[in-house]
């Protein structure tokens, strides 16, 4: 080929440009997700040998190290048994001999050459001086002190992987695209991606491989809040939501009815929704807000809002509980007005369901609560234009978009107890607005938490019994039993059956678990709210959400086999009203983590912190207890422990996509055309 005819080669081609690269090798590189050069380059080790040729007196036994030295016998093989074969020489390193024995490779006898100088990786027996050679490293000084290891499987073995991924270095490394701004990789000091590239595969020193992971993964992290931010700022400039037009004298009269002033923090967040529910682009807002701030009550405001704008709205929560209870609440907030509001479940009766339907069809109906019965195929909306998720987190993503399917573009707003780590919440939310309501309504009294060993659990049935005379109530909650939902139940009845003999004439004691009918679930918490049950032995069903202020106790068996952002959402069961409140964790924890849980739990109530740590202690798939959190798959970063740098990505991210010539600065051109080319990969894997 002359110049003038140079092939253009690109990154994102696929592999059938790498020598020794058929079809076969080709469904073998793909079974481990490489397509592309690119992927093949980005197939990174996911650890390392050390091989830096060692001297004796450095190595302990059992060491894998490589050493260097002197053939000084020739190389001989035994054959032993089918295929066995043990192939053995001497090897001077300064004034010492060993001996080297490499297991099963008699076809390595031609490359050991009396005489020659030689490195060899292999494992140190220092008894017998001998080393169990796996690698020869060749008789040159060998260039890096470290060796990749990748995952590979059955296809395709190491040293293949390592030979294609050298190929794709030598001929593609010039098409290796940059694509962070020259000034950012300037004031961080980052090395370029070509380079970084390099030196994930065939790192030379510590050092460069720490610089080379600095910049793999602030490309990562940025690449990705770069297009969550582009998502932001398109929603807004579409102009295609639904703009609620409603009148504020009237929705400051309804505020004027609550029993309540609003808190300032809930002030705050009133007003930022507003302001987006009166805007014509689809509000996407997550309103944060610690267990007990008050949030039913700004979302009540803002359905409030959409009503008196002329729209519909649905309010979805993650259980029948919680849907009856707002129900409850909202009608009673509604007692004197037109708005009508319905309760929609799975326990609807079809008869009411059918005529609750075309209420909404028709836009006779304006607000509908329910659970997951919301997102069934026949519910339909006349014009629904505010849709409301409360502990969001309890949805997967599909489930809360169907939702918001369910009108034309409509204002979304999602509502979490369990604050979301600030990491957690610029990675899995980063395309939204977020609300942070963080303040308690006046006259709450912290809640005292007490961690108890399980042989008092007299003590704390006592201290129970004198709540109760005092006219307060209790819930016991019995531990989750590893995925078994018919353990877990069995347990509850079991410490019903106990502590009801313990209270017999004294107290009443209810039993709430997830297998009671919805209407005999209801019928309890019902007399619970009422006080007629006193003390009310649970399993998890209540952990989100439930509103007895009358309540201050609240015990949980085996609390160290629950999250700290789980315990924290049952501790915030109590401490509602003006009473002082108690938790009481009993727990014999086995282990340093469970003990250190435990006493997190009792130093802070900080909704914040607690998922901040248990984030830490648990890692972050597990905060949600959902897979579908809708957590991203990043390559090399880690939400966690690369958290800083994450950060800053992704106020780099902010800065540059709301710069005016974002769209058209050539300095910004690869970046973009990387965003195009996730957007198009996003686009095909839905
Ligand atoms: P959460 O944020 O956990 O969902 P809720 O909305 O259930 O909290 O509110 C907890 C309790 O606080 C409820 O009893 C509610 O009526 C009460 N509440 C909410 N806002 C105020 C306020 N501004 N002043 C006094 N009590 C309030
Ligand atoms: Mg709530």
């Amino acid at each position: 080929m002359t110049t003038g005819e140079k092939a253009i080669v690109s990154v994102y081609d696929d592999l059938s440009g790498l020598s020794q690269v058929g079809p076969k090798r080709i469904e073998a590189l793909k079974s481990l997700g490489i397509e592309t050069i690119y992927e093949l380059l980005t197939h990174f080790p996911f650890r390392y040998e050390d091989i830096k040729v060692k001297t004796l007196d450095e190595i302990e036994d059992q060491d894998k190290v490589t050493l260097k030295g002197q053939v000084v016998t020739a190389p001989v093989v035994h054959h032993f048994g089918y295929k066995k074969s043990r192939l053995s020489f001497k090897l001077a390193i300064e004034d010492a001999i060993i001996s080297v024995t490499f297991f099963n490779q008699p076809f390595l006898k031609a490359k050991i050459i009396l005489e020659d100088e030689i490195a060899i990786f292999g494992k140190w027996d220092r008894t017998r001086q001998n080393l169990t050679g796996m690698k020869i490293l060749g008789s040159s000084n060998n260039q890096e002190d470290f060796s990749a290891i990748y995952h590979v499987n059955k296809q395709i073995k190491q040293q293949t992987l390592l030979n294609l991924i050298k190929q794709a270095i030598d001929s593609y490394y010039e098409a290796i695209p940059e694509i962070i701004p020259d000034y950012l990789s300037e004031t961080y000091r980052l090395m370029s991606h070509k380079e970084a590239i390099r030196a994930m595969h065939f790192p030379k020193t510590d050092e460069e491989s720490f610089q080379a992971k600095r910049q793999i993964i602030y490309q990562e992290f940025f690449l990705y809040q770069v297009r969550l931010q582009l998502v932001q700022l398109n929603r807004k400039m579409k102009n295609e939501g639904i703009a609620i037009l409603y009148d504020v004298d009237k929705l400051k009269g309804f505020i004027a009815t609550l029993p309540f002033e609003l808190t300032e923090g809930q002030k705050k967040v009133v007003n930022e929704i507003c302001r987006d529910l009166r805007k014509p682009y689809e509000m996407n807002r997550l309103l944060q807000g610690d267990v007990g701030s008050g949030k039913t009550i700004v979302a009540v405001i803002a359905l409030v809002a959409a009503y008196l704008g002329g729209y519909q709205g649905a309010f979805m929560v993650p259980t029948e509980i919680l849907a009856e209870q707002h129900y409850q609440t909202l009608r009673g907030l509604f007692e004197y007005s037109d708005i009508k509001v319905a309760l929609l479940t799975g326990s609807t009766k079809t008869k009411e369901r059918r005529e609750l339907l075309e209420q909404l069809a028709s836009g006779d109906l304006h607000i509908l609560i329910g659970t997951h019965a919301l997102i069934q195929e026949d519910v339909h909306f006349s014009n629904l234009g505010l849709v409301i998720t409360d502990e969001q987190h309890r949805f997967g993503v599909q489930q809360r978009n169907r939702l918001n399917e369910k009108g034309n573009n409509p204002n979304v707003l999602y509502m979490t107890a369990t604050p979301i780590p600030r990491t957690l919440a610029i990675t899995t939310m980063g395309e939204m607005d977020v609300s942070v309501l963080d303040q308690m309504p006046d006259g709450r009294k912290p809640i005292k938490t007490i961690w108890n060993k399980s042989d008092k659990l007299e003590n704390v049935l006592e201290f129970i019994r004198k709540q109760v005379m005092n006219g307060q109530q209790a819930y016991i909650i019995t531990p989750l039993i590893e995925k078994s939902e018919t353990l877990d139940v069995k347990n509850a009845e079991e410490v019903h059956r106990t502590v009801s003999d313990y209270y017999k004439g004294e107290c009443t004691v209810g039993l709430l678990h997830g297998r009671l009918k919805s209407n005999e679930k209801e019928q309890i918490m019902r007399e619970f709210q009422e006080n007629k049950i006193n003390i009310l032995v649970s399993t998890t069903v209540i952990e989100v959400g439930l509103n007895v202020p009358n309540a201050t106790v609240m015990v949980i068996q085996d609390a160290d086999r629950f999250g700290l952002s789980q315990l924290h959402q049952l501790r915030g069961r109590v401490g509602r009203g003006d009473k002082d409140s108690y938790c009481v964790l009993v727990a014999n924890p086995k282990t340093d983590n469970g003990k250190e849980r435990m006493r997190i739990m009792v130093e802070s109530t900080d909704g914040f912190y607690l998922s901040q740590r248990d984030m830490e202690l648990r890692g972050p798939g597990d905060l949600f207890g959902n897979k579908q959190s809708g957590l991203p798959d990043f390559k090399s970063g880690d939400i966690v422990r690369d958290a800083i740098i994450l950060d800053v990505a992704h106020n780099d991210a902010i800065r540059i996509t709301r710069e005016k010539d974002f769209a058209s600065n050539p300095a910004y051109g690869n970046l973009r055309t990387a965003i195009e080319r996730e957007h198009a990969k996003i686009k095909r894997l839905q």
